[in-house]
């Protein structure tokens, strides 16, 4: 009879443990555990099988979500990370783009201005013309040009203080110079107008701004080198100017002062080492004859000096 008994309840251990029985089959069942130690044993087996499984299952779980959260975490990191590799290359691509566009304008701004300023005074020369230069201790240089030719005085307090230069222009566009000594009997050299200095016939390299304004020499100088060229404006002589400062280093500059109507050069300040100087520019337009660039009239006892194979050439031209 038990064993009877016992067959229909192992049939039914299943769905019981399950709890997918009628209550009478469960207490048919629990009746018969109460006197039959197998089926006990049996299903006190089967439920500890079933809280180890659900245990394992349980721990399986736990570790899946360990898992996914850490995959997360990762997929979280590799984000954050790729958008900020991407915020920095865009903000390095921006702040390149940015800065060579500024280079880009600002070059072609300066490079505006003074093309402009070389080319009005180079309209000057057809009507022909002469510029004053007064610096800051009240010594002078005169400047006077006509078809091609021109003179250069140095003058101060007791009248002309140095040399006189008498230059010309060929049809290459170069120009020469002869250097005459103050009483104008005798020349001491000859060169390139802005390498002739006014300490007799010595060759001198001329200043970088100088050279970018009287020689247009703008090409010389880079698009980044021209960072080095602030523009600003201010007023002078209660003139509207624009301002052109070249930065030689921290503390040593140089400015040309434009007007800014006349786009000539009207101030130029040198502040090099600790020595200041300043400059005035004052032009006049029409007013130069064949007499004030001509040496047709110049004693010349004493040669002093032929450095240069373009002499001959050069005093014929300026005698004629
Ligand atoms: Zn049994």
């Amino acid at each position: 009879m038990i064993n009877k008994e016992c067959e229909i309840v192992k049939d039914l251990i299943p769905n019981y443990m399950e709890n997918e029985v009628s209550s009478s089959t469960k207490d048919f069942i629990e009746e018969h555990i109460k006197k039959c130690n197998d089926c006990k044993n049996l299903i006190e087996e089967l439920k500890k099988d079933k809280i180890k499984e659900k245990n394992n299952e349980k721990i399986e779980e736990t570790l899946k979500i360990d898992y996914l959260k850490k995959y997360n975490e990762k997929i979280k990191l590799l984000k954050t990370t790729a958008i900020l590799i991407t915020l920095v290359i865009l903000f390095i691509w921006i702040y390149i783009f940015a800065k060579n566009l500024y280079i880009k304008n600002h070059y072609e701004y300066t490079h505006n201005i003074i093309s402009t300023v070389y080319e009005r005074t180079k309209d000057l020369k057809e009507k022909n013309f002469s510029v004053v230069t007064t610096y800051s201790d009240g010594s002078k240089i005169e400047f006077y040009y006509k078809d091609g030719k021109y003179k250069e005085c140095y003058i101060d307090d007791d009248g002309i203080s140095g040399y006189i230069n008498y230059g010309v222009e060929k049809e290459d566009g170069i120009s020469y110079v002869l250097q005459f000594q103050k009483n104008g009997d005798k020349i001491l050299g000859i060169g390139s107008p802005m390498r002739i200095s006014s300490s007799g016939g010595e060759l001198m390299e001329t200043s970088p701004l100088r050279k970018v304004f009287f020689l247009n020499d703008f090409y010389k100088m880079g698009k980044r080198e021209s960072l080095s060229l602030e523009i600003r404006e201010n007023k002078y002589n209660e003139k509207e100017c624009i301002v052109v400062r070249y930065k030689i280093n921290n503390s040593e500059y140089e400015e040309m002062w434009i007007d800014k109507e006349e786009m000539l050069v009207m101030k130029d300040i040198n502040n090099e080492l600790d020595n200041i100087w300043q400059c005035n520019y004052t032009w006049q337009v029409g007013n130069v004859t064949d007499e004030d660039v001509s040496i047709k009239n110049q004693k010349i006892d004493q040669v002093e000096t032929q450095q240069d194979e373009m002499y001959d050439e050069v005093l014929d031209l300026l005698q004629n």
